[in-house]
């Protein structure tokens, strides 16, 4: 059927079945859904990331954990195929941020800079993203010490059997160091308070842990390299008395907790304290009907691709049994 897709170069004036926002396994996996149920879907790519689609896969080497490839893949390389396979089945791409949605109008309106779309049903599949300390050398060593996710990276070659720090001193960060010590000789939990912010069974379980030390009132300043360029300590400073030291580590992990890309949503869909998209459990509605959200923008739990994935399908799936629902 005709596109609805409103711009300069393609003026159509009809309503799409399904607009997905975000090109991550959560949005990829509902655009190869919902296109081969023939609903043609219209996908906001976005940007945000690097400059290109794909969302936060794209900025990390290899994926060790992604079902079905047993010799891992490359973050943009898995990304690549999925693109590819929402592609073949007849999903529309843009590589557009999407500006507004407008979710009280009837149909729903959703606008990018280049478009203004009409659509029955909106996938939101924007993400999450870490949040990071903004160290000066941070862009240099990312990916190649530093890290905002111990389940993805812990056992990579680059970490396993090193001295490895986390820095925060909540629950995310207590729950990062305890994982890495599967992996690491020692980890240390750089904490810039005096005390954790974590639970008290998180705590104890950190007392408790002899690979793990806690460095209370301590700053991170930045990450200091080897004659070889490579990460080899951690500039600390002493918050109480301003003294600074190098800290031996060959990985810094941040677990500082992660922002739910859901700005667009305010005041139109039920969010948490902290942003997350608030879901009806085991589905993907949210406060409003026929608004859908999948991936890490309505998980701050766990946070893997093959789960935003998973949850990108329950999304599509919905929105087909809600279009045929009002058929
Ligand atoms: P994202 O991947 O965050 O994608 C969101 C998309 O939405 C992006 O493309 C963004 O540009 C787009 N977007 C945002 N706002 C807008 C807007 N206004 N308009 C249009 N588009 C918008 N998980 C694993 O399972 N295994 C791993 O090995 C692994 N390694 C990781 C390494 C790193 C460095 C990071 C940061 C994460 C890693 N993860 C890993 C976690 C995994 O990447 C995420 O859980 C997963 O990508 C979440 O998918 P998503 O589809 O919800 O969102």
């Amino acid at each position: 059927r005709a596109s609805s897709v409103d711009s300069p170069t393609s003026p159509g004036k009809g309503v799409e079945n399904v607009v997905i926002i975000g090109s991550g396994p959560a949005g990829y996996t509902a655009a190869i859904y919902t296109a081969r149920a023939n609903l043609k879907p219209v996908v906001f790519e976005g940007y945000q990331v690097g400059g290109v689609p794909g969302g936060q896969l794209m900025t990390t080497t290899e994926v060790e954990n992604f079902p079905g490839f047993p010799d891992g893949i490359t973050g943009p390389d898995l990304m690549d195929r999925m693109r590819r396979q929402a592609e073949r089945w007849g999903a529309e791409l843009f590589q557009e941020d999407v500006e507004a949605i407008d979710l009280k109008s009837s149909p729903f309106i959703v606008q990018s800079s280049e478009r203004k779309v009409k659509c029955h049903t909106v996938i939101f599949a924007t993400g999450a993203t870490a949040k990071r300390l903004r160290l000066p050398r941070e862009d240099e060593f990312w990916s190649r010490g530093i890290s905002a996710c111990a389940i993805c990276d812990g056992a990579s070659p680059l970490f396993k059997g090193q001295v490895l720090a986390v820095v925060g001193g909540g629950d995310t960060a207590t729950e990062e160091a305890l994982y890495l010590t599967k992996y690491a000789r020692h980890v240390h939990l750089l904490v810039r308070r005096d005390q954790l912010r974590a639970s008290k069974a998180m705590q104890d379980r950190v007392y408790n842990n002899p690979n793990v030390t806690v460095h209370f009132n301590t700053e991170t300043v930045d990450v200091v390299s080897n004659t070889k360029g490579q990460m080899s300590g951690i500039l600390v400073r002493k918050v109480d008395t301003g003294e600074e030291s190098v800290l031996e580590a060959k990985g810094l992990f941040y677990g500082i907790g992660h922002s739910p890309n859901s700005q667009l949503l305010q005041g139109q869909v039920q969010l948490d304290h902290s942003g997350y998209v608030i879901v009806e459990q085991g589905s993907a509605k949210t406060s409003v009907e026929g608004v859908f959200a999948a991936g890490d923008v309505q998980d701050h739990e766990w946070r893997q691709a093959v789960t935003a994935a998973g949850s990108g399908c329950i999304a599509a799936l919905s929105a087909e049994r809600y279009l045929v629902s009002k058929d």
